[in-house]
């Protein structure tokens, strides 16, 4: 049984502040122990949101890292300066970290096993563009990333990584793929791990759909078969939404 896992990603959004605040109202809302949450927020705000969520369940993530252990990367964040203050999970390879700053599936893929390495679980992003999809690809593109970014993974690493598939033209439009789309696109992620790794690990894979999740439409992606939780941008800034959409 899957358990459902419902990210917020709050993107170059909120000071620490502001974190903390969100955080303090969050956890007067949050009960439900069947549905696992988190929150990735910029790398300033994780020590104060892990003080403040202290142990009341809510998980915290970061949203890229180096695969390096150290060195001179100016302006980069190394995977133990994650660890070290208890981050849980970290964004890997998000449509924007690949259209702005030159992520590619081989350092999506150096990433993934690099957060594996630390104990952290990498949530790892995929999905096709427009212009993809009108033309018939997104199937391919979606393999081709799925396969680059989980190569050379143990069975055991597998049924951990957590997969996001967020098409690019629903991320802050206001346009979700409909729920048949996004379970058919998170059916096919799931036969493609099946057909490198078998079922026994397939099944285990957390699949998550991200791209205008709300929460009038979280019910009804959240019920379908392979959709197993969300990547939520816009709607985890606020507390009274992100908790509808864990609650849904
Ligand atoms: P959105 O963002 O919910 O604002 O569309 C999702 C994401 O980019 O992870």
């Amino acid at each position: 049984m899957r358990k459902p896992f419902i990210a917020g990603n709050w993107k170059m959004f909120k000071t620490t502040k502001e974190a903390v605040a969100f955080a303090e109202e969050f956890k007067a809302l949050y009960h439900d122990s069947d549905v696992t949450a988190a929150i990735c927020a910029p790398f300033t705000q994780l020590a104060a949101l892990k003080e403040a969520f202290g142990d009341c369940g809510v998980k915290v993530g970061a949203q890229n890292m180096h695969f390096e252990e150290s060195g001179a990367f100016t302006g980069e964040i190394a995977p133990a300066m994650l660890t070290e203050i208890g981050v849980d999970y970290v964004i890997i390879g998000h449509s924007e970290r690949r259209q702005y700053f030159a992520e590619t599936d081989e350092t999506v893929n150096k990433k993934v096993k690099k957060a594996f390495e630390h104990g952290l679980v990498p949530i790892m992003c995929v999905g096709e563009v427009l212009e993809q999809r009108d033309a018939g690809q997104a199937y391919d593109v979606v393999k081709t990333q799925v396969e680059g970014g989980i190569k050379d993974l143990s069975a055991e690493q597998m049924k951990q990584l957590v997969i996001a598939y967020e098409p690019v033209w629903a991320i802050g439009t206001g346009r979700t793929a409909t729920p048949e789309q996004a379970q058919e696109m998170c059916a096919y992620i799931r036969q493609v791990i099946e057909g490198l790794y078998g079922s026994e690990v397939s099944e285990e894979v957390i699949i998550q759909y991200g791209g205008s999740v709300k929460p009038n439409n979280a019910s009804e992606l959240m019920n379908m078969e392979d959709i197993d939780g969300a990547l939520v941008g816009g709607a985890s800034l606020k507390p009274e939404d992100f908790i509808q959409i864990v609650e849904f």
